[in-house]
């Protein structure tokens, strides 16, 4: 398989003043060519560490892709050190100054002085047009390796790659087929879907399958090379994730976990409400973050103090007796807000997120979740979740959208993630 070297290029990505994500976005992009990057580099605005930067990647690869640098400022030198990488100096491309100066006009400026060395191009590459900005793109081919310089700006990077660098890249390795995709879910601790899925992630099979956690997101990450992407094996990959993490796959891909709840509560024409103590209103903005949400999110209260509770419709004897954080003071709260809002569902949260407040009966981390449904009874459920307040409330706020969604589709899971007793 081919090899790619991602060269990032800037003072405030080496002083750590601002993260490379380009390195990351064009490292996925590769990987979707079949092109396997070995090496991430970043260098300062200094034209002789970029020019030792790809001598020494020149040899381990057979593609260079390298952003920023291409700006009209002093300490912008990529352009400089391609040249230099390669002997005979910069030529002057006059289509390119006429761009550039119309790009001015049209915007009643004159074309700094500065702005004219990006009219200028290393005699081995050809310019890229950048509609979107004042640099032009560099590309060539030096010594069989397939190099592609490209703004830094983001906005201009990725449409750059999209339109003329990816095809690029896939003349100069070849046509190997790859196929990328993913199933997420929530729920279960990353050693027990890894056990679920057994041999399907096997190293060497096709499609290759690997886990990976973000938050609390599972996603299981489905490659496949060569004829394993049209042979139909892609597709009963995907099935067998589906049917070993069960109903806490939520999606693929983009989706999210509240989105998927969105669309069984317009299937079902159901309404949702929530009810939250520890998560502060995590679960309602989780919800309303989906476009269209007012079809099925009714209401949400925050009820932190005892009394709030109360106003909502919790009995204050559960309360006196029980204490705000228990299952029948989360079950009340999930009732009283179903009720309130004349919703098919509650959601309620009710937990220590610390780092006070714990009591070793109610550690920091025990949280009571409850989803009443006007059609099912069902039970509140004990997370005793690790982490500091934020990750408690986050992973709560997640908790609680797992355990509805399941509410929805009439699923049970034994077990949860961070669930005890
Ligand atoms: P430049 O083309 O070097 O003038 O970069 C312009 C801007 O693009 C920088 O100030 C950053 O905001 C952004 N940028 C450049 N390189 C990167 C990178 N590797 N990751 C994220 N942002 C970048
Ligand atoms: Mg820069």
């Amino acid at each position: 398989m081919a090899k790619a070297a991602i060269l990032s290029v800037g003072d405030e990505l080496s002083l750590g003043q601002s993260l490379d994500t380009h390195a990351q976005w064009l490292s996925q992009r590769l990987v979707e060519l079949g092109v396997v990057p070995i090496l991430h580099a970043t260098v300062g605005d200094d034209e002789q560490g970029l020019v030792d930067a790809l001598a020494g990647a020149m040899p381990r690869v057979e593609v260079i892709i390298i952003t920023g640098g291409l700006g009209p400022t002093a300490d912008d030198l990529t352009r400089e050190a391609l040249a230099a990488l390669a002997g005979p100096g910069l030529v002057h491309e006059p289509e390119a100054e006429v761009a550039l100066r119309a790009r001015f006009e049209a915007r009643g400026r004159r074309l700094p002085e500065s702005n004219l060395k990006q009219a200028l191009r290393p005699s081995w590459m050809r310019m890229i047009p950048n509609p979107l900005g004042t640099a032009p793109g560099l590309m060539g081919t030096l010594d069989g390796v397939l190099v592609a310089s490209l703004p830094g700006p983001p906005d201009e990077m990725h449409p750059m790659w999209r339109d003329h660098v990816a095809a690029a890249v896939r003349a100069h390795v070849g046509q190997a087929p790859v196929r990328c995709e993913t199933v997420l879910a929530c729920g279960l601790p990353e050693s027990v879907a890894a056990e679920r899925l057994g041999a399907l992630m096997d190293r060497g099979r096709n499609p290759m399958v690997g886990i990976t956690v973000s938050g609390t997101t599972l996603a299981a990450r489905i490659r496949a090379t060569g004829d394993a992407c049209t042979d139909g094996s892609v597709e009963s990959t995907i099935a067998a994730v589906e049917e070993a993490w069960g109903p806490l796959c939520f999606g693929r891909d983009a989706d999210t976990l509240a989105g998927s709840i969105g669309a069984l509560l317009v299937a079902q024409r159901a309404w949702v409400a929530t009810c939250e103590s520890c998560t502060g209103g995590g679960v309602a903005r989780a919800l309303t973050a989906v476009s269209g949400s007012s079809a099925w999110f009714g209401s949400g209260w925050i009820t932190y103090a005892n009394e709030a509770k109360v106003r909502v419709g919790v009995d204050p004897t559960l309360i006196e007796r029980h204490g705000a954080v228990s299952p029948e003071v989360a079950e009340a709260m999930a009732r009283s807000a179903a009720h309130a809002a004349g919703a098919r569902f509650g959601v309620a949260t009710t937990g220590v997120a610390g780092p006070t407040g714990g009591s070793e009966a109610k550690p920091v981390g025990t949280v009571w979740i409850h989803v009443h449904d006007e059609l099912a009874a069902l039970r509140p459920r004990r997370f005793l979740i690790t982490g500091d307040r934020t990750m408690v409330r986050d992973r709560a706020t997640a908790l609680a959208q797992v355990m509805l969604r399941l509410a929805i589709l009439g699923r049970d899971e034994r077990k949860l993630l961070w669930e005890v007793g």
